[in-house]
This record gives structure tokens, C-alpha cells and sequence, in this order.
């Protein structure tokens, strides 16, 4: 099987898929699951370890490389570690990671990194309990940091946290600064996105008069992070601190996407902000072949979108980003 078959209209060599192992989670953070959200996916429509082990392998032999679990909350996947082990041993596979929110990452964290997980991302709006308490819907944040702390003993290196920027924590930014300056964590800032009717009132902050303020207090030059995906970087000269700046909205970067997103119940999502996606359980349930699958993840990247449309047509994503897969 070539390499080239993963390459999409637009000459985008897709290896990377995010994939959602759950779309139920422990927090209630107001822009992904809003409070009171009834529409989870039943567990029997969930792809189980075997479906989901042949769904990826049949991917890594047509070029996929990196694999990211999330959801949802990943850790809250009944022996998470059974699949990760088995995702971390099939033949292509260079990397697999995990991101999380972390509230349960203090028990989890020594077994997943000896099921293979390389690399962790770890969501984390502020350091204030109250404002966690306001953007997260639930009093988490100790044990967040507990969960971080045990991740860092355990010997994850670099953990990315991954901050989500609105009006409500935009004050928080240069406390996250400090915090992950001392700990070697890798802080990434991300523009909201209006997946859903609730992202969508909160409305994003525009993330590149921020980075010209960081870059000028705490004296940061541009950096590059191997793997860093779609960020662009600040660093302290040293290289010791970094920090990202994801901004689907102020400025995109859907001309080097490389990656899809496969749900919990099957659904391939080929643009996190397009509707264009295959559904694979069907497929799964009713005895289809290899060759039907490579065929139909064939035919999906052949329609894959050129980009997002969140600035144009905000309205258009219904989907939370629990369902897809963050
Ligand atoms: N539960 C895991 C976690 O907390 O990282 C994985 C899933 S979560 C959906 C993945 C990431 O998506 C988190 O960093 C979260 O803040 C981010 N996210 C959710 N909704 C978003 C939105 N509308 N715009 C931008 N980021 C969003």
C-alpha cells in the first residue's frame, strides 16, 4: 500500500487522526460541553478496542504516523491502557500521545506511560479555583494539579498545556506564564473556535496583540518546536520556556492540516469545522473487508475540505467539541 494514497486534493500528505475514545467528560467547560448537554452517544454504538485497533493499523499502513487520543475526557474510557498498548504496537505508528484534562491523570499517569504514550497535552484555562470553577462548571483544579505534577514525576517531557482564551481568563495568561516557566511545561494559547451554540456567544480573543505583549515582557524570541503542529512559538533564549499561539482564527492554518478525526461512534470527520465525514461503523458491523475499508478511507480523503469557514460562516458548526474529538 503506497504512502500516496493519503494525499488529499490539495497535495496535504494526511497523517495524523485524533482520536476520540469517548465524547463524555467530567468537566463542563461552558464553550465544549455546555451544563445540562443530553446528547452522548450510547455505548453500543461506541467502536470497541478491536474496531478501532483495526481501523488504525489499516491507516498506518497507508502512511498514517501519529495518532492522538482524546474525546470527551479519554481517561474516563474503561482500560484506556489495553487500547493504547495495542495502538502503540501496530507497524507505522512513530507516536502516539494523549490529551486530557487531567483530574484523573495523578492515578493514570505511570500506566500510561508504559503502554507507549509519548507525549501528553493537558487542557488548563487558569490557576484561579473560582474562575476554574466558572469556565470549567466543576471545583477540579487541585486535582488537576496534582495530576500534572505526577505526569512531570513520571517522566513525560514536554507536557503542553493547552489554554483556551476568552474575555473570562484573558487575565489569567501571565500567572500561566510563570507556572509553566517553573515547571518546563510548554504553554500553548488557543483562540475559541464557535463550535456550538455556546462557543459561539462566548467569542474569541484575538491571540496576536497578546503574543506581542508576551514577547515584549517576558523578553520571548521566535522559536520553532519540533512536532509543534499548527502553533507558532515564543521562547526564552535559553530554550528552557515556550510558548504557542494556535489561532484558527485570526490566522489559519489549513494549508499544512494533515490530520482527520475519528468519533467514538464511528464517524470519520475529515475538517473539525465541515460536516464532510464517512461513517465507519456501519461498515465495521456488517463484514466489510480490508480492501472495502482502505477503499472507503481512500475515498474519504479524497474529500477532504480545503479549510475551515469559522470567520465566514460562524454558524455553521452545530457539532460540540466533545462529539468531535478535540
Ligand atoms: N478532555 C481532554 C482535554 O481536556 O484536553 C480532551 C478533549 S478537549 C475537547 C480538547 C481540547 O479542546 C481542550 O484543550 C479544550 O479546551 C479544547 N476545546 C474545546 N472546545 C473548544 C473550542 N470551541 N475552541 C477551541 N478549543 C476548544
Amino acid at each position: 500500500m503506497s504512502k500516496a494514497n493519503l494525499i488529499d486534493p490539495f497535495g496535504r500528505q494526511v497523517e495524523y487522526l485524533r482520536l476520540s475514545v469517548t465524547d463524555r467528560c467530567d468537566l463542563r467547560c461552558a464553550y465544549c460541553i455546555p451544563e445540562g448537554f443530553k446528547g452522548f452517544e450510547e455505548p453500543a454504538d461506541w467502536l470497541s478496542f478491536d474496531e478501532i485497533e483495526r481501523v488504525i493499523r489499516l491507516f498506518a499502513q497507508m502512511g498514517l504516523k501519529r495518532v492522538r487520543l482524546t474525546g470527551g475526557e479519554p481517561l474516563l474510557r474503561r482500560n484506556i491502557t489495553d487500547l493504547t498498548r495495542r495502538l502503540a504496537a501496530l507497524p507505522g505508528i512513530e507516536d502516539l500521545s494523549l490529551s486530557t484534562n487531567a483530574t484523573q491523570l495523578a492515578r493514570h499517569a505511570p500506566a500510561l506511560k508504559a503502554s507507549g504514550i509519548t507525549r501528553l497535552n493537558v487542557s488548563l484555562d487558569s490557576l484561579d479555583p473560582q474562575q476554574m470553577i466558572r469556565i470549567a462548571g466543576r471545583d477540579a483544579l487541585a486535582n488537576i494539579l496534582a495530576g500534572l505534577e505526577t505526569a512531570r514525576q513520571t517522566g513525560f517531557a514536554p507536557i503542553k498545556i493547552n489554554m483556551v482564551v476568552m474575555q473570562e481568563n484573558v487575565d489569567a495568561i501571565d500567572g500561566m506564564v510563570d507556572y509553566c516557566m517553573e515547571r518546563g511545561f510548554v504553554l500553548r494559547l488557543i483562540e475559541l473556535m464557535p463550535m456550538g451554540e455556546t462557543a459561539r456567544r462566548l467569542g474569541y480573543v484575538d491571540l496576536q496583540p497578546i503574543k506581542a505583549r508576551l514577547q515584549q515582557n517576558f523578553s520571548l524570541i521566535d522559536t520553532v518546536m519540533q512536532g509543534g503542529g499548527p502553533a507558532r512559538y515564543l521562547g526564552t533564549p535559553d530554550g528552557h520556556f515556550n510558548v504557542g499561539f494556535i489561532t484558527p482564527m485570526s490566522q489559519h492554518f489549513c494549508a499544512t492540516c494533515n490530520r482527520v478525526r475519528l468519533t467514538v461512534d464511528g464517524v470519520l470527520h475529515l475538517c473539525l469545522g465541515q460536516e464532510d465525514h464517512i461513517e465507519l461503523r456501519p461498515l465495521l458491523r456488517a463484514g466489510a473487508s480490508d480492501d472495502d475499508l482502505v477503499q472507503a478511507l481512500l475515498d474519504s480523503i479524497a474529500r477532504k475540505p480545503e479549510r475551515h469557514e469559522f470567520r465566514e460562516q460562524p454558524a455553521k458548526t452545530i457539532r460540540f467539541m466533545n462529539a468531535t474529538g478535540g
